[in-house]
């Protein structure tokens, strides 16, 4: 290959060498065996090859556009093949009256067949090398087309070059699996999954790069948890002393549930054990999460230890602090609030009183990251609603201290089964799975305009009965004028339906000063408004008990998990609660069994679950920003056997094997030493 489809390769597709090249996987394989006829193909078919020759090219120029067509014929009928790029290049090379194979989706345009930029072929293409029953299509850009790498070249490349590479190339699974699982081995894997000469090699070629995938991801993250258990040294909490005591025995709120309590022993044995702790806390919203991370954090403190708790918002942060106030108010517990917004001599003198011990328990948005935050003895730190903070944000909070401090991650998004076991397996997780007693189902119903006056009398009445409101508005994205333009004209139509001064209404959104959201959250936090209108801003972890309706305006555009930890706001005082999905009238399928699915049940688990079969894992909130779901071929909702397959031997493994000193599994233990993409637990302690 010459220099300039080398650096083609290079730029647009990230192939720098054979091994690239070897594996740049086609998505799809087309048996070119089972040729179509134009007078009887089968239309449900993506994919498609007829053979025949093309005649008549002709551009065509309308308007501003110009496209070249070209007669197709395969002696059972015609249709036009359509370009309306690289038109010079392909009317140069094109040659009337050769037998092609043309490959792609034809449709009706009118009364004729069109196929538009199809993949073409000469027949005779593969005349030089072996002649493949199947053909690889591989994923190609405008522009390596347009330098002539389209899928037909780079199929062409990798077939020579598979007839020049060895026959055996090393293997990169230990056989016992191999055999196990009936996979190909790894030479037949990648010739197969190039050039199968059916349909079901094709498969198992998959299967296996599948397999392998999804293994190697389990073995970095499960030998990254187990060797930081094994050799990492973390602060021993022997005892539970009187901050601890005192709470607990003279100022718990209410009584613990049992779930409480079995995580807070799971927590507390991690903190005796010598080794730090990494433990995800999943619960379902309302679960009360809050008071675990407290009571903890109070074992932290008996240890002669500063902790601090981290929120992904101020406005959580700010409630998290008043209300450890609120709890610690009758002890001498030191808990300060650090957030952006603070002015800098504030800051400063915060900071200051954290480097001498002065402060107890620091809770604070991503400014607890900053490098000048050191504290004089951190030994915890609890983070809240997880899916915002990456693995690597983590990492810089254990840099805070010379023995690196226990941490407790807690969601409040219940994440899918496969998805935990994907993204958390270098934690150890506990789980809430009940919640405080009392709690009543949140009726959730759907609405849309045409049920408004409807809504907004209901909404009278619960006020009537001294309850309150929330109205939300999505925003996707902060500075979206006109998400910012649906909220104002919500809030102004509601200010005609609820005029003062009989109703008070509140506002909060994105683009206000913290000082100003701050204190209308705190205005119907006291019970000054009664009606909250909103952006996202209080979707995660606001408590205001004496609220009962939800309303989500425009609750398509809402994630499924989204629209959970929304409802999840009301329905906490006792009080009867209620969730108004409200949409517009046409609404896609998929949209109709989302909004469906939340009417229907209230468990987190289920709808995270459904949320990621709807829309599929990059679409989960929160997952996109981390960056953390990196898997190429594996599919976490059609592969989950393949991800519990893996997760479980992976486990059985490293518990016979932990430091993979065994002969067979020498593989693996390079594999972890040349790929681990993990930070490592000696470069962290
Ligand atoms: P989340 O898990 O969503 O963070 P919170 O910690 O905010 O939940 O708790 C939700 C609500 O439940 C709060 O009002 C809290 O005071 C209350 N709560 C927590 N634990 C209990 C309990 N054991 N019994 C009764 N209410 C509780
Ligand atoms: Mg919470």
């Amino acid at each position: 290959m010459g220099p300039q489809k080398a650096d083609i390769l290079a730029k647009e597709f990230d192939i720098h060498t054979y091994g690239d090249l070897l594996h740049y996987f086609p998505f799809r394989v087309v048996d070119r065996s089972h040729v179509s006829t134009i007078d009887n193909f089968n239309s449900e078919e993506p994919y498609l090859v007829f053979r025949g020759r093309i005649s008549d090219l002709h551009t065509i120029t309308s308007g501003h556009s110009t496209r070249l067509e070209a007669s197709f014929t395969d002696g059972t009928g015609t249709m036009t093949l359509v370009w309306f790029q690289g038109i010079k290049w392909i009317k140069e090379s094109l040659r009337p009256g050769t037998v092609y194979n043309v490959m792609g989706k034809p449709s009706l345009y009118g009364s004729t067949l069109q196929l538009v930029h199809p993949d073409l072929e000469a027949s005779s293409l593969y005349d030089e090398g072996p002649v493949h029953a199947f053909l690889p299509i591989y994923r190609t850009t405008e522009k390596a087309k347009n330098r002539g790498l389209g899928t037909k070249t780079i199929a062409r490349i990798t077939s020579t070059l598979l007839q020049h590479i060895p026959k055996e190339l090393p293997e990169t699974l230990p056989a016992q699996f191999v055999q196990k699982y009936h996979l190909l081995d790894r030479s037949t894997t990648l010739r197969k999954i190039h050039y199968p000469n059916t349909m079901e090699e094709w498969q198992q070629a998959i299967l296996r790069v599948k397999f392998e995938e999804l293994f190697y991801h389990q073995l970095d993250y499960q030998y990254s948890r187990i060797a930081r258990k094994q050799h990492s040294v973390g602060r021993v909490f022997g005892s539970i002393g009187s901050h601890f005591n005192t709470f607990y025995n003279e100022h718990l709120p209410f009584p613990l549930t049992n779930a409480q309590k079995r995580v807070i022993k799971e927590i507390r044995s991690d903190m005796r054990s010598g080794r730090q702790m990494n433990r995800l806390l999943q619960g379902d919203v309302g679960s009360g999460k809050t008071l675990v991370a407290l009571l903890t954090i109070l074992i932290a403190l008996d240890n002669q230890c500063q902790a601090c708790l981290m929120a992904p918002t101020e406005i959580l942060a700010t409630q998290h602090f008043t209300n450890f106030q609120k709890y610690l108010a009758n002890q001498n517990i030191q808990v300060e609030l650090l957030v952006g917004s603070l002015k800098a001599s504030q800051k400063k003198k915060i900071k200051q009183r954290l480097a001498i011990g002065e402060i107890d328990i620091l809770i604070g948005t991503h400014a607890l990251i900053e490098p000048d935050v050191q504290f004089q003895q951190l030994g915890y730190v609890v983070i809240d609603e997880q899916h915002r903070f990456g693995v690597e944000q983590r990492a810089k909070l254990w840099g805070k201290s010379t023995i690196p401090p226990h941490i407790l991650v807690m969601t409040a998004t219940p994440i899918p089964r496969t998805l935990a076991m994907t993204l958390y397996a270098d934690l150890d997780c506990s789980i809430i799975d009940e919640l405080p007693p009392g709690r009543q189902p949140v009726v959730t119903t759907h609405g849309t305009d045409a049920n408004r006056s409807q809504l907004f009398h209901f909404m009278q009445k619960e006020i009537a009965k001294g309850r309150q409101v929330y109205v939300v508005y999505p925003l996707i994205n902060e500075s979206e004028s006109l998400d910012l333009k649906d909220l104002m004209d919500g809030y102004e139509s509601l200010s005609r339906s609820f005029p003062q001064p009989q109703y008070q209404l509140s506002i909060v959104h994105g683009q206000m000063p913290a000082e100003a959201k701050a204190y209308e959250m705190d205005r119907f936090k006291r019970g000054e408004t009664h009606i909250m209108v909103s952006t996202t801003v209080i979707e995660v972890g606001v408590d205001v008990p004496n609220a009962t309706v939800m309303v989500i305006e425009n609750a398509e555009r809402f994630g499924l998990s989204q629209l959970h930890q929304l409802r999840g706001r009301v329905g906490r005082g006792g009080g009867k609660s209620y969730c108004i999905l409200m949409t517009k009238n046409d609404l896609s399928h998929t949209s109709k069994q989302r909004i469906q699915t939340m009417c229907n049940t209230s468990d987190g688990f289920a709808i995270a679950e459904a949320d990621l079969r709807l829309r599929g894992p990059g679409d989960l909130q929160g997952l996109q920003q981390s960056g953390m779901l990196d898997l190429k071929m594996a599919d976490l909702v059609d592969d989950e056997p393949l991800v519990c397959a893996t997760r479980d031997e992976v486990n059985n493994l490293l518990k016979t094997d932990p430091d993979l000193q065994r002969p067979e599994n020498h593989i693996l233990l390079q594999y972890i030493q040349n790929h681990s993409h993990l930070p490592h637990w000696d470069k962290i302690s």
